[in-house]
Formats: structure tokens, sequence, C-alpha cells
């Protein structure tokens, strides 16, 4: 089959690789219908990936049809839509059981295409470890891009909001306009945040929040335009979708006295400089975490399906997988509007 190989810093190529097959009685082979370039996948693309591997399948989003399942799988057969979900749980253990997959004990925090160990799902097929557990059957009412959307960046985005503290009301701000980002414009307002800032250092992104219902903010001036706009409280929730150092701190600057900041962004740097007497003087909560993409599914379908969230919007490409190596170029680029690039086999 073809895929998607990462084999060094820049360099993604569409290469024959490995037929993705049954490994486990509990393993499903589905045939990739749609799969994502991830703000993640560009740590690999810049060569400060998860591993020292090269030749591996990259990507981690991806929708599809059943086409082969092992014998001890139970919820699925040939032909089912299904959506994959991008943290790969066992299915079996107490933390997989209470909705934590990624303190599975059994797996660790795995997901798709960051090595050899898992193969990614920028391929034509892609083989899914407790197919039972991983995957969902493409919910009544969504189409695919939709379910793509669900295989990693709503959920992600749902999770940055949810530990942010939000409460009706209340001025919260977004720092970073990608799609995560973007989504959760849509979702702090669901859940009933009064304004909400949204910083970006692209004016194009800024714009679009701002057609969101959110107040646009140069993270320029950010601090003063915040500081004017809420009489000096600043922020009571931020939630940090960059990962940047620049970012993270911006984050801290603009949260106020006992507020919250809720980070989703990669951060590979060890060494941080924490302003520690600032967030100790003003009581800050500070969070990260990573997703687990299955335990937001319940909360987020409805959303979908009701109207009240539109993930798919902030699709910007659509094109062949064969195309992955130009994709991935604009996407790190930022040109012609890439914000999420999404692939047909
Ligand atoms: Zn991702
Ligand atoms: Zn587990």
């Amino acid at each position: 089959m073809k895929a998607l190989r990462y084999h060094g810093e820049r360099d993604i190529r569409y290469e024959d690789f490995e037929d993705a097959s049954l490994t486990a009685d509990t393993d499903v082979v589905v045939k990739m219908d749609l799969c994502a370039i991830c703000g993640s996948d560009l740590h690999i693309y810049h060569g400060e990936g998860f591993s020292e591997d090269t030749g591996y399948c990259v990507g981690h989003e991806a929708v599809g049809t059943v086409e082969e399942v092992g014998k001890n799988v139970r919820r699925f057969r040939k032909g089912d839509p299904v959506m994959i979900s991008a943290a790969v749980g066992c299915g079996n253990c107490p933390a997989c059981f209470a909705g934590e997959i990624v303190k599975c004990h059994v797996s660790g925090f795995a997901c798709y295409g960051l090595s050899h160990a898992l193969q990614g799902c920028q391929a034509e097929a892609i083989r899914v470890p407790m197919g039972d557990f991983n995957l969902r059957a493409i919910p009544e009412g969504l189409d695919a891009e939709q379910a793509l959307m669900l295989t990693d960046n709503l959920p992600t985005s749902h999770l940055g909001c949810q530990r942010a503290d939000v409460t009706p009301g209340a001025d919260v701000g977004i720092v970073g306009l990608g799609p995560i980002g973007l989504m959760g414009v849509e979702i702090v307002h669901v859940m009933g945040a009064g304004r909400v800032f949204a910083l970006d250092l692209v004016p194009e992104r800024r714009e679009l929040a701002a057609k969101l219902g959110a107040i646009p903010v140069d993270p320029a001036s950010a601090t003063e335009t915040i500081f004017e706009a809420t009489r000096g409280k600043m922020l009571q929730s931020v939630v940090e979708c960059v990962g940047a150092d620049a970012s993270l701190n911006l984050a801290i600057q603009l949260a106020g006295v006992r507020g919250t900041i809720s980070s989703i962004g990669v951060n590979n740097n060890m060494a941080f400089p924490f302003p520690m007497a600032l967030m100790l003087a003003k009581g800050l909560t500070f969070r990260m975490a990573l997703c687990s993409v299955q335990s937001h599914w319940d909360e987020l379908i409805p959303l979908v399906q009701s109207g009240r969230l539109h993930p798919e919007q902030f699709i910007s490409h659509r094109m062949p997988l064969s195309q992955g190596a130009e994709a991935y170029r604009l996407f790190d680029a930022k040109e012609d509007g890439a914000m999420k690039m999404v692939f047909a086999p």
C-alpha cells in the first residue's frame, strides 16, 4: 500500500509501505477514507519527533471503512464506517475503564505515527489495536469530515476548555488560533463564556475568530488591550493552544487573580522559565494534559449533530495522499491560508 513516511527533517515521502494487517485477534484493519495533518505532526516534520526512527508512517487522525476484523472483535464488521481515536488504550485496565486512556496501564499513552511502534494513519490502510475500544462507528448525521475532527482536534480543544474552569459570563482568552484554538472559541461560547478574547500572530486567523463571535486581539499589544477591556481584572480562564515559550508566558500574563491557564500545546522545552513570583502573587492554576479522545465523544457528538459546533469549517485543503509532501510544506509555512489539511487516498 501507499503511505506518507518520515525520512528526516522536512522530508515526508509518498511511498510503498508494508500492508496493514491483523496481528492480534482484537485488531481491526481500516481502509482510510480521510486523514489529516495535525499541528503536532509538525514537530516530527521539524525533526523534533518523539523517536529516533526514520522511515515510519506518520499521522494519527483518520476515518475509514472496516476492511478486516480479528476473531475477537465484537462491535464491528467489514464495511462499517468508523472513526479512529488518536489515543490508543488497551480497553481492559482500570484506567481505560475510567476513561483515562492517557493513563492506560498497558500501553501508557500510545498514539499512531510517532515511530515504527504503531503505524501512522496517513496511509491507505491502518491496523487499529483493540478495535472494539479504539474505534467508534461514525454517528448518525455526521459526515466523514466532521467525524475526522472528532478523532483528535475537537476532543483536544474540548479538554483544554474543560480544564480552564470556564464559567458562565466569564472573560476567557484563547491563545493560538489554529484549528484547535478556533474550535475552542466555539466550545467556550457553548460553555457560556461572556467575552472571548482570541489571540494569534496571523491577522487572517484573528478574523476567523471574530466571525465566530470572539474579540480579536493582536498578541503584541494583548496585555494592554485586555487590561483596558477588563478594567485591570484580566482573564478568568486562558486556553493556551500553541505550546511555545512565548505563548505560555503570554497566557500567564493575561490570567487574572485566581485565574486558570489550561495548555494543550506541545512544548519540548525541559527548562521553561516559569515566572513563579507572578504565578504565586496571582494564585494561578496551571494545567496541561494530553487527550483521552474516546472519553470526549459522548459529550461532543450531540453538539456536532445539533449544529452547535462546526469543527469541519476549519478544513482549508483537501488533497490526495500522493501530494503529502506539498501539503506538509504548505501547512508548515502557513501558506495559501493553510489551516486543516485533509487527505483522501
Ligand atoms: Zn493530533
Ligand atoms: Zn488500558
